[in-house]
């Protein structure tokens, strides 16, 4: 089986832990070892978000500013995807090698297609980075687009626009036909834009979920295991009458879409990730927790999205 196996930022870093070396290693150690019984039958991709990592990014250049040139959104997401996915790498070899298994895993540094057009760029939603003070948001505002994020202060937002193409799409599929274990898309990919045949770095933050689901269909996965801190999918979450899904299909993912049932920027592009893939040729797709997931797609501890 084809599976891409994306990872939340629980993965990387536990809610409230500090964002040291040792915390990140620590818990790739431990997401590679429970990923780690997939990847022997199967063909894995595997992305990742980067949150929190490309906010650390963006506060090193501003504080180092002026030392060190600043660089771009663009650029940051490429350090990132360096960065997360050479901890990946590293750890996943490393229990490979223990279990005596023989594969190769590669980091590929991936560019996502977006339109410059895409109405998202219009109102730009994604926070990302520090946070400032009304004064230091005043003083930014030619730079950047400055928000209010709720009562916590003021904060650079991008625009999270839709992928539209994996550009190393079909090196991605070349790869991982041939059995080689392929992190890309990291954090959603570089987000690119195309102009008389030339690609340039686009200043935006794509969604993970959404970029997984786009290169699901490209290299034509068979499924989407979308891993992240929640045991399943519920209706009325976090209400004294929430309902976990242990099944979910087309029909009743849209109809509680549309209801207001999935958080925007949380479970909302999960979902929107589900049906675009299954919508589009995917067989199935399986939202899970990451802790002792072997175990939970055993049980009922999960939610499966399938068409009918
Ligand atoms: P990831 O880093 O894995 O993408 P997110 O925080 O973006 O994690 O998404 C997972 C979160 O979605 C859960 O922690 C939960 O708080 C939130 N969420 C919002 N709506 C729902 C829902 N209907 N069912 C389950 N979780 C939900
Ligand atoms: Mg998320």
């Amino acid at each position: 089986m084809k599976i891409i196996i994306a990872l939340g930022g629980n993965a990387l870093i536990k809610k409230g832990e500090k964002e040291t070396y040792s915390n990140l290693l620590k818990n790739i150690k431990k997401t590679c070892s429970s990923i780690i019984p997939f990847i022997k039958n199967n063909k894995v991709v595997i992305t990742h978000g980067s949150g929190p990592q490309i906010g650390n990014l963006l506060l090193q250049n501003e504080i180092a500013r002026k030392k060190v040139p600043e660089m771009p959104l663009d650029v940051l997401n490429a350090e990132s995807e360096g960065l997360i996915g050479y901890l990946l790498q590293e750890q996943l070899s490393n229990e490979i090698h223990k279990r005596k298994m023989h594969k190769n895993v590669v980091t590929l540094l991936t560019e996502v297609l977006v339109s410059k057009n895409d109405p998202a760029f219009k109102n730009p939603t994604k926070f990302i980075g520090p946070f400032y003070t009304k004064k230091q948001a005043i003083k930014l505002k030619n730079k950047f687009i400055i928000k209010k994020d709720s009562n916590r202060g003021y904060r650079r937002v991008v625009a999270s626009p839709k992928p539209i193409k994996i550009i190393e799409g079909s090196l991605i599929k070349e790869l991982v036909n041939s059995g080689h274990i392929v992190i890309a898309a990291g954090g959603g990919g570089i987000p690119v834009a195309s102009k008389n045949k030339r690609l340039t770095g686009v200043k935006c933050v794509i969604d993970k979920d959404l970029a997984s689901s786009c290169l699901a269909k490209e290299i034509k996965a068979d499924l989407l295991l979308i891993l992240t801190d929640v045991d399943k999918v519920y209706l009325n979450y976090g209400k004294k009458n929430q309902k976990g899904l242990s099944r979910l299909n087309l029909r009743d993912a849209k109809k509680y879409l549309k209801e207001g049932h999935f958080a925007a920027g949380s479970m909302k592009p999960k979902i929107e990730a589900s049906i675009d893939f299954v919508e589009h040729g995917g067989k199935k797709v399986i939202i899970s927790g990451i802790n002792s997931v072997e175990k939970a797609l055993k049980g009922n501890n999960r939610t499966i999205i399938k068409k009918t």
